[in-house]
């Protein structure tokens, strides 16, 4: 275990907390800047985080932020619904009542308006990296785009409007009638009214792109120190000094400091000066490992909410939002209601082929204005960056995350423009 004594003698450049796909992504440019970085973890190598079993998209088509106008509507009818892929675990708690009402402040066209370019180039370089990145490591990008499968007309006619918009933005997208959907991937009976092909999306197994983050870390000198829980930061006038370890295990110097922790960044960030609004969006996903049927691409179910991912032989279906703390208990009928969901698309499927399967729960860090906390923590503490709040958007803006955290730990200029992004705008 750490004690400041040991560390003081090897102190690193750049001491990174989490070890999910912001984290080690921000440790890897670090490093590529020419930093000594080492990420500490307190969960185990491969182990759980929301990173590992995600559904594995790069989303340039993701352009819209969570908090948008029809949301909360939406979100209202479905809570009365069990099966739904929404929930609001509405308690008396000052936390969530705030997250709340700062959403509702921001569920509205201007703040889309607002936000749109800036997701759009975020996700346009983040998906510029990561094929940079596959081409050195190889952790199977697939590069064929998205379907976003609408089971409707009216699903269809709302996702054409949005890929009117998604071309008003330079982004390459197609509306498919079921015959041109039927082209696009050949290898899948579907059964939609039509659905939008979001070309530049990808996908892969976000675990393999894990792995392949912490052997390229580990192959430039860094460090992934896991089993290292972190109780907090040690300020001392206005800068951060250390990290305090968990249970007493001493501490852990470094020149400056970030904060990648997920959902689990709120407590940290106090010590940082900062509050940070930030609740947990529950998922779950399924993965078949021989599925009915493989698509080629990705696709999301519109109406239904449920992401669909081939990895390698095996199809992950992942879904569900349920807000409201930290909590990774498994509610059985929203798992029903993805694997039920699936057959209204996908014909060849029904909810029996997922008995026996072992859901995966994930908690996404979701800030309440749907844009991740990207910068300084600010003047409480200079030497430290934040990089969490990424929502449903965090593997697909995990490279470039960590590009502009790299930029920032060397006092460059970040390459977008990020001040909407400030830890502390709330
Ligand atoms: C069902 C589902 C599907 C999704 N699909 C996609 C998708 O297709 N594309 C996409 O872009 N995003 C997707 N997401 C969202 C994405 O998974 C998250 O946004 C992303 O994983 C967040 O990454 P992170 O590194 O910020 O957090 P995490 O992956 O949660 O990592 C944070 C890490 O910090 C560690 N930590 C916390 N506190 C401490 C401490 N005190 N000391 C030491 N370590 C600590 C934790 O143990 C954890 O490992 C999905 C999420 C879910 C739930």
């Amino acid at each position: 275990m750490p004690s400041s004594g040991r560390e003081a003698s090897e102190k690193m450049d750049v001491a990174v907390v989490g070890g999910g796909a912001v984290g080690l992504c921000a440790a890897y440019y670090a490093l590529r800047a020419g930093k000594r970085v080492t990420v500490f973890e307190r969960g185990p190598e491969g182990g759980d985080n929301c990173s590992a079993e995600n559904a594995g998209m790069v989303v340039p088509s993701h352009f819209v932020p969570l908090a948008a106008p029809g949301v909360i509507s939406l979100g209202l009818r479905w809570m009365l619904d069990r099966e739904s892929p929404f929930a609001l675990r509405l308690r008396p708690r000052l936390d969530l009542l705030r997250w709340a009402y700062l959403f509702w402040r921001h569920a509205n066209p201007r703040h889309v308006a607002a936000s749109r370019e800036l997701l759009r180039d975020l996700n346009l370089e983040s998906r510029r990296l990561f094929v940079e990145l596959a081409e050195g490591w190889g952790f199977g990008l697939e590069q064929r785009g998205l379907l976003m499968l609408c089971g409707d007309q009216k699903g269809l006619d709302e996702e054409a409007a949005l890929a009117a918009s998604a071309g008003e933005l330079g982004l390459d997208v197609e509306v498919c009638d079921p015959r041109r959907l039927a082209e696009v991937d050949p290898d899948v009976e579907m059964a939609a009214a039509g659905g939008v092909w979001f070309k530049q999306d990808c996908h892969m197994d976000p675990g393999a792109f894990l792995a392949a983050l912490r052997d390229g870390i580990r192959g430039m000198g860094g460090e992934v120190r896991y089993g290292v829980g972190i109780d907090g930061f040690v300020r001392e006038g206005g800068r951060v000094r250390a990290l305090r370890c968990l249970g007493g295990a001493g501490e852990i110097e470094a020149d400056q400091f970030v904060l990648a922790g997920g959902v689990w960044s709120v407590e940290l960030a106090r010590d940082l000066g900062l509050s940070l609004p930030m609740q947990a969006g529950k998922g779950y996903s399924l993965t078949l490992p021989g599925p009915a049927q493989l698509p080629r691409l990705c696709s999301i179910l519109t109406e239904a909410r449920v992401a669909v991912t081939p990895m390698g032989g095996a199809l992950r279906f992942a879904g569900t939002m349920e807000i409201g703390g930290i909590d990774t208990s498994v509610d059985a009928r929203r798992v029903g209601g993805i694997a039920k969901s699936v057959s209204r698309y996908f014909p060849r499927f029904a909810p029996g082929h997922f008995d026996g399967v072992e859901p995966w729960v994930g908690l996404r860090p979701c800030s309440p204005d749907g844009l991740p906390y990207i910068g300084p923590a600010g003047r409480a503490a200079t030497n430290a960056f934040v990089a969490t709040g990424h929502s449903m958007l965090g593997l697909s803006m995990a490279p470039v995350t960590g590009q502009l955290v790299a930029q920032l730990l060397c006092g460059e200029r970040p390459g977008i423009e990020i001040a909407k992004l400030a830890p502390g705008r709330f």
